[in-house]
């Protein structure tokens, strides 16, 4: 165990533990994660078989190791072990965890569920995962930077890396923080931080300085009035990057 200060800010983690119950609720406050999630393993699923070797286009995960970074009531960690990956989940919320766990065995689903920080995990785990995913949990941490780096010790050479979080855009002011939190109430008041919100750029940058190298990013469009959402080239408010281990 290191003795460097956990890279964890107690406020966010206590916002995610108030509504994990409502994790699995379609209609509430996950909402948008429920609606972005077929697209999120849309975007996952074509790079892995792009890069890969061994995997076919038909979305099979088969014996693949991933461990999905602050999974929370594990939404995108059920669709990876549904395809067929060995998957590890990985969140500092108790609460959520518990949702995760409970969800996964009623969907009958095996996913190995821990409560632990990337960075511990890092050092437990280095060069494990075919696959690291850290979907929408980058905003929420002191130093994203640092996740970043576990992320890159956590992956084999050569794997994989998905990472999604919301530009720091105007747009994304209006769009994530004024309308779906404020106008609209889709998630709860408070839910982000504007001044936490990361550029691509400074993202892309954070990776390579940790050894990865971003091979794909995609924009995730999603309207909090009409609850369209799509893939598109566009990254001012939500952004997902493929980054490869070098
Ligand atoms: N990745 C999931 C959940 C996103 S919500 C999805 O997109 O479906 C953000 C999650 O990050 C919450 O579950 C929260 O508990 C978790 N989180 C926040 N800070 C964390 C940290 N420092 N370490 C691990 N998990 C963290």
């Amino acid at each position: 165990m290191s003795s460097q200060p956990l890279n964890v800010n107690e406020d966010e983690i206590a916002k995610f533990e108030q509504v994990a119950s409502q994790w699995w609720d379609l209609t509430g406050d996950f909402k948008p994660l429920h609606q972005i999630n077929p697209l999120r393993v849309q975007f996952i699923s074509q790079h892995i078989a792009l890069q890969v070797e061994g995997v076919d286009s038909k979305n099979s995960f088969y014996d693949m190791q991933m461990i999905d970074v602050g999974c929370g009531g594990g939404i995108l960690s059920e669709s990876l072990a549904k395809l067929g990956a060995n998957v590890t989940g990985i969140d500092m919320g108790t609460e959520p965890l518990n949702v995760a766990k409970l969800h996964a065995l009623e969907t009958g689903v095996s996913i190995n569920y821990q409560k632990i920080t990337a960075e511990e995990k890092a050092l437990e785990n280095p060069g494990t995962f075919d696959v690291v995913t850290c979907m929408e949990m980058l905003e929420h941490v002191p130093d994203p930077a640092s996740v970043i780096q576990a992320c890159s010790t956590l992956v084999k050479p050569g794997g994989l890396i998905f990472f999604s979080t919301l530009n720091k855009s105007i747009k994304s002011y209006l769009l994530a923080i004024l309308a779906a939190e404020k106008l609209l109430k889709i998630v709860p008041d408070g839910t982000h931080d504007h001044d936490k919100f990361i550029r691509p750029s400074q993202l892309i940058g954070w990776a390579e300085e940790h050894g990865l190298k971003c091979i794909d990013a995609s924009g995730i469009h999603y309207n909090p009035i009409t609850g369209n959402h799509k893939l598109n080239d566009s990254l001012d408010v939500n952004y997902i990057l493929c980054c490869r281990k070098l």
